[in-house]
């Protein structure tokens, strides 16, 4: 690990300006053309049974290979499904966040996990039944089965050096749940002295992942609040559909989402579906005061003028996420 914030030569600067010091990721310890081989010892839905879609928690056994105790949440890991694609080349390696927390689910970083959805699909042209190659190929794998790796991949959507010196609002949708699942386990098993907030969403209640430890580890520690935002549904305090950036307006929430925002140690986490931060950008500059909103956003006057007609292409250029967001969306 890296030095903590505290040796941080920005450390005099406005919180939104301030290097945010992560720890020093190993990657690609195994590149996809030497991927090394795991084993499966867990597969599991982690949805409720009712779940429309298949998503399953697989746990993969990597002892004897340089990835023991090599592999954060926030990094993602390659899987090499066998076989060739259409142009009879082999299979491209597919990546997969990490959802165990630091040292792994058995502490000593040897049990590595992920959160793997099903691509299930009619075909756009043929109107067949279209199945991805590698989720379906993993989600089919029995415990003891063999699994090709590489990775580690990514070293910046990485819980900071010095975890215990901020606070956390973390958003995600479909299987970005997946780095929270680990980073949410890794501020509570350290029992550091922040505040954690998870905002999941999804399309129905039975699609949420790992809900009931989510639910369990809210009532054990005070200091994890676990929001869920569900979108085609009723809330279940009755109040109607949302998508998770409405937890920023909701009335039972926005009052302790604004007072987190307002901390100036507070950090944003983004992941899941590309095209959701979006939706969170606009709701915050929609609500938040200037002074707050700066803090995780520079817009450029002529877009705070039109946030409604915020798009995709505008990020980075005229809406600029400040060091106190971290971003990781995918298609
Ligand atoms: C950093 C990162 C982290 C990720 N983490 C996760 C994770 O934790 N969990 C997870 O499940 N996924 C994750 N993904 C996505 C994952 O890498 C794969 O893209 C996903 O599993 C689909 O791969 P596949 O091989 O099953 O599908 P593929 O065989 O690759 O098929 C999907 C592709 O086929 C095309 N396609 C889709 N539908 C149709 C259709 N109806 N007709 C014709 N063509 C179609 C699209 O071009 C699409 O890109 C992540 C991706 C990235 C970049």
């Amino acid at each position: 690990m890296s030095s903590s914030a505290s040796a941080d030569p920005s450390a005099s600067l406005a919180p939104a300006e301030r290097e945010i010091i992560l720890p020093e990721a190993r990657m690609h310890i195994y590149r996809p053309t030497e991927p090394v081989t795991a084993r499966v010892t867990r597969s599991e839905i982690c949805t409720s049974r009712k779940a429309a879609g298949f998503t399953r928690h697989l746990e993969f056994d990597v002892s004897g290979t340089n990835l023991v105790g090599q592999v954060l949440p926030g990094q993602s890991i390659g899987v090499l499904a066998p076989g060739i694609d259409t142009k009879g080349r082999p299979h491209a390696v597919r990546l997969y966040s990490v959802a165990s927390p630091t040292g792994g689910e058995d502490g000593s970083g040897t049990i590595i996990s992920t959160t793997v959805k099903r691509t299930i699909d009619e075909h756009w042209e043929s109107h067949k039944l279209f199945l991805g190659v590698c989720s379906n190929y993993l989600c089919d794998l029995n415990v003891g089965d063999e699994v090709k790796l590489s990775g580690p991949n990514g070293k910046k959507f990485l819980l900071p050096a010095d975890a215990a010196s901020h606070d956390y609002l973390f958003f995600a949708t479909g299987t970005g749940i997946a780095p929270f699942r680990g980073m949410v386990l890794d501020l509570l098993r350290k029992r550091v002295n922040c505040r954690v907030t998870l905002v999941m969403g999804s399309p129905y209640s039975t699609d949420l992942m790992y809900d009931e430890l989510f639910r369990s580890l809210a009532k054990e520690h005070a200091n994890f609040r676990y929001l869920t935002a569900i979108s085609r549904e009723r809330q279940s305090n009755g109040s109607g559909p949302m998508y998770v950036q409405d937890r920023i307006t909701a009335p039972d929430t926005r009052e302790e989402l604004a007072a987190l925002l307002a901390g100036p140690r507070t950090l944003i986490y983004v992941c899941g579906i590309a095209g959701m931060e979006l939706g969170i950008f606009q709701k915050m500059a929609s609500v938040l005061p200037a002074g707050v909103l700066e803090q995780y956003l520079k817009a450029d006057p002529a877009a705070m003028a039109d946030i409604p007609s915020w798009s995709r292409k505008m990020l980075h250029r005229e809406i600029k996420p400040t060091k106190r967001v971290f971003l990781e969306v995918y298609a």
